[in-house]
């Protein structure tokens, strides 16, 4: 018997079964230089292997939003005038000319800092060996046919494999590579499919039909477990059923304090497929909608029609509040069709509603649509790191320009539209009485709020024991906002990770939080810490 110890937990669970080692099969391109005369047929392979991909994920995308992403990849004219001009002009044949533009462009998306990014890598991976699959006449292992109760191990899994999973057989799943925002954890989470991911070095030490226990609630895998222990996980494997079927019931009470009050519980979301996923919790509304990634997963800056489609789905998915962020890039976030310089302190340099203010017609157009989308829903406006009364209030102008633009053309929007900010700086702290006069709304973004208080970087693991929300600074500060907040009679919501902690809630309701906006994961379970708070 042995434990090992896990960092990332991508699906939660309990599971006990036998391993089933996924074995990839060889995807080295057979390398070969060609003539000239071999050109055309190089190109046609290439063709139709295209073509056949593209049929297959076309099916694939008309049920799952991930293919539909992966057939627009498909179907990239960069991507097929890549392979072309390596078989025209480097005279490599279609397999290694394949493999060398997928490499490339999943390159592109790996050095991306930004961690949802970075595993969209795996997305175009996943194309290629479809491609290469095609190319050379491979059939990769059919997951859909495992017959018996298994956990899976493999060094990584990709869409095509894990869509084909079936909870029934599939008990939990063990990658050596992967994040906890790859879409195989989404997959597996939609499929509540006990998951861990990165867990190094792992395949060496499992084999066929080993029995393996794994609790992807606290990180811990027990290899080859004694009788003692494989009993003790039937057991918590009960518990834990039971506990999700108790947190599912507690869905239908509604979250109100002992004098009366209401707490809103609010999904943070990046686009409006995670709103799908939230929904089921009953959630309040949205409390944070990224629009970064809607930037960040395009090609080209989204035009005003197609984040106005995109917002105004939200609006209409959304079962009440829709908060949206006004792009937040820079930092740690970038854009692969916009040259960021570079600079010395990204965290304290050109981001955020900096460069909105700065390139005001891109900001124009995010914000026609978002007012666009308002004559939907329930939509709130939000921006983020604000430092001055000047810059809000120039925010605020900006938007005013937006509505009287749209007045003049006789599209619909909210009038009353409320305009809000972060709060996520500490001048914003110790000027929150006065933004409070002239915001309608205030977040709390305890993930910047924390790093720019205490001067420790949210994202350097080094220091990572000292960056704590917990510290007393930053609990001060959230009481001065939230009072200032109430002073001036405005809602005060939370976005930064700090709301979904449950350790956090007792302290949160205590200060007085109106709306704690977390990732759909956290929300049961904050609940069910609120309503035993109450
Ligand atoms: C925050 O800073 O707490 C926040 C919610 O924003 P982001 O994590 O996107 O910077
Ligand atoms: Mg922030």
């Amino acid at each position: 018997m042995e434990q090992v110890c896990v960092e990332k937990t991508a699906s939660r669970g309990i599971a006990a079964a036998e391993v089933y080692k996924y074995l990839e099969p060889d995807w080295t391109p057979d390398r070969m230089i060609i003539t000239e005369e071999q050109v055309g047929e190089e190109q046609a392979k290439f063709a139709d292997a295209r073509e056949a991909v593209m049929k297959e994920l076309e099916i694939l995308a008309a049920e799952n939003a991930i293919f539909a992403a992966h057939l627009e990849i498909a179907g990239d004219y960069m991507l097929q005038e890549g392979v072309n001009a390596k078989i025209t002009g480097e005279k490599k044949n279609a397999q290694l000319a394949v493999h060398e533009v997928i490499e490339e462009f999943a390159a592109i998306f790996s050095a991306m800092d930004d961690a949802y990014m970075k595993e969209r890598g795996a997305d175009v991976k996943d194309i290629g060996k479809r491609l290469l699959a095609k190319l050379k006449g491979i059939k990769r292992p059919d997951l859909g046919e495992i017959q018996k109760e298994v956990i899976i191990a493999a060094k990584d899994l990709y869409p095509s494999d894990t869509v084909k999973l079936s909870p029934e057989t599939v008990k939990g799943i063990i990658t050596e590579e992967g994040g906890v925002t790859s879409h195989v954890s989404i997959i597996a989470k939609s499929m509540n499919i006990p998951t861990l991911v990165g867990v190094k070095g792992i395949l060496e030490k499992l084999e066929d039909g080993m029995m393996v226990c794994m609790d992807a609630e606290k990180g811990v895998i027990i290899i080859d477990p004694d009788a003692v222990t494989w009993k003790d996980y039937q057991a918590k494997k009960k518990e834990y059923e039971e506990k999700c079927a108790r947190l599912k019931k507690l869905r239908e009470i509604p979250a109100v304090t002992k004098n009366g009050k209401k707490i809103s519980l609010c999904a943070n979301v990046g686009n409006t497929e995670d709103i799908k996923k939230a929904l089921p919790m009953k959630i309040d509304g949205v409390g944070l909608f990224r629009s970064e990634f809607l930037y960040m997963e395009n090609t080209h800056f989204p035009t005003e029609e197609e984040q106005y489609q995109v917002y105004r789905e939200a609006a209409r998915l959304c079962p009440q509040e829709l908060t949206i962020r006004t792009l937040d890039i820079g930092g740690d976030k970038d854009l692969s069709y916009f040259d960021f310089e570079k600079e010395e302190n990204p965290f304290l340099g050109w981001r955020a509603i900096r460069i909105s203010l700065d390139m005001k017609d891109m900001f124009k157009v995010q914000l026609r649509a978002i007012l666009r989308a308002s004559a939907f829903g329930q939509v709130r406006i939000m921006f983020p790191m604000i430092i001055s009364m000047e810059e809000l209030r120039e925010a605020k102008a900006v938007v005013e320009e937006c509505k009287q633009e749209l007045k003049a053309e006789g599209i619909a929007y909210d009038e009353q539209i409320e305009l809000g900010m972060m709060m996520e700086t500490p001048a914003s702290v110790l000027l929150a009485e006065e933004f409070a006069k002239e915001a309608d709304f205030f977040s709390i973004g305890t993930n910047d709020l924390t790093q720019y208080l205490l001067a420790v970087d949210r994202g350097n693991k080094k220091i990572a024991d000292r960056y704590s929300y917990f510290h007393p600074a930053v609990v001060k500060a959230i009481g001065q906002i939230i009072q200032a907040g109430h002073k001036e009679g405005i809602k005060v919501g939370m976005c930064g990770e700090m709301a979904g902690d449950v350790k956090a809630v007792p302290v949160l309701l205590e200060l007085g939080l109106d709306e704690f906006s977390m990732s759909a994961g956290s929300i049961d379970y904050v609940r069910e810490q609120i309503i035993n708070m109450l």
